[in-house]
């Protein structure tokens, strides 16, 4: 495949060739499953202007889940994994264009009308309970957020605790990250380098939706339900098997081969150093398509089912490849769905559950598990045998 992502020319009108988030997708991964450009990791830079999605060279499976991942939060979080300079936390961060908007409570405790109506007031904080008897909102629409958890954080820092009130003899609740993450993304980078006791939490909390906090007397569930991107070097250290289980979706991010891509790669990137505000802006009637449609695929979602013959032969294959990990199918057929949502259609197909079967597959198959029931196998054989 020859054909590359062009740089749209600002001068152009807006493109309305796509019909759907589907075939912009393939426009913008069509480019050879590959690699990342070797983009430059400058945060200085990054935190301020980002690397736009749609700059991104080659890197199809990454891009590709990271939609998905917008589309569908019961993906079950993404892990993308590959050597530095790769650009994963460069695709992570250009996620920050395509966000859509979520409804989010406006109070700090979190109170929604929903609580009210299925609880009553009590569900409610005093003021909350105020603004809704004179028929004020509780909510407002808000773009989804990115949070990075930072690198040193501790587990105060992660799940949240008491804080001293200077002067004062009485202490106040502070929010964790893993509350502020609640309906954004949550991105860990070099996840495989975090403690043990953070990223249980984590995992549990992204599971849960919720988690509980207890702090001497004090004790408070808040809601956690957000999207988790993790990123890690193989190099610098494994996650266990039971880890690894728990993100949905397994990317293996790889340097570009290509050289007319590399080449492009490294174009664009220059591009965009010498000005980035121009490089983002070439892009912007694109991103904003993007963003666009990754709502309307939401709201599609909501209708695209997988039916019964097609998530029995996506079983069937699970079987053949003995994955045990109820998780493989749940990922699997959410994320087909988030496709077939791109795509306009209410129906998941065979097609689809092939074009992300690798990502929500691979890693999945323990050694040890096959190494273990062989043996018990055995075992049950000989105990058999010796009571016959
Ligand atoms: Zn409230």
């Amino acid at each position: 495949m020859d054909e590359i992502t062009p740089i749209p020319d600002p001068e152009e009108p807006i493109n309305t060739r796509f019909k759907t988030l589907r075939e912009l997708i393939d426009f913008v991964t069509g480019v050879v499953p590959g690699e990342h450009p070797q983009l430059e990791e400058n945060s200085s830079i990054t935190d301020r202007l980002p690397y736009p999605f749609l700059g991104i060279v080659g890197q199809k499976e990454m891009k590709l889940s990271l939609l998905l991942g917008l589309i569908n939060p019961a993906i079950g979080g993404i892990l993308l994994i590959g050597p530095r300079g790769t650009g994963k936390t460069t695709a992570v961060r250009s996620l920050l264009d395509l966000l859509p908007s979520v409804e989010r409570s406006t109070c700090f405790y979190g109170c929604l009308n929903e609580d009210i109506e299925t609880i009553g007031m009590d569900a409610v904080c005093p003021e909350c309970a105020r603004k809704f008897g004179m028929g004020e909102a509780l909510t407002s629409m808000d773009k989804v957020r990115l949070v990075e958890l930072p690198l040193n954080a501790g587990i105060d820092d992660v799940v949240g605790g008491r804080e001293e009130e200077p002067g004062l003899d009485r202490y106040k609740i502070k929010k964790g990250i893993l509350n502020q993450a609640d309906k954004n993304i949550l991105y860990i980078d070099e996840v495989n380098l975090l403690s043990q006791q953070i990223i249980d939490v984590i995992l549990d909390a992204s599971a849960q939706g919720f988690y509980n906090i207890r702090r001497g007397f004090h004790s408070a569930s808040h809601n956690s339900r957000f999207v988790l991107i993790g990123s890690m070097n193989p190099e610098e250290g494994f996650l266990r098997p039971q880890i690894l289980d728990r993100f949905g979706l397994r990317v293996l991010v790889k340097g570009l081969t290509n050289p007319q891509e590399r080449l492009l790669a490294y174009q664009q990137v220059q591009a965009y150093n010498r000005n980035p505000r121009l490089f983002i802006n070439q892009m912007l009637p694109q991103t904003n398509q993007v963003r666009s449609e990754i709502e309307k695929a939401q709201k599609m979602l909501k209708e695209t089912n997988i039916s019964a013959d097609v998530a029995k032969k996506g079983i069937s294959i699970i079987r053949s490849l003995q994955i045990d990990s109820l998780r493989a199918e749940i990922t699997w057929f959410e994320a087909a769905r988030a496709l077939a949502a791109s795509d306009d259609r209410t129906e998941v197909t065979m097609d689809d559950l092939n074009v992300v079967a690798s990502m929500a597959l691979r890693m999945r198959r323990s050694k040890f598990m096959d190494d273990y029931f062989s043996h018990q196998d055995l075992e049950e054989k000989e105990l058999k045998n010796s009571l016959a």
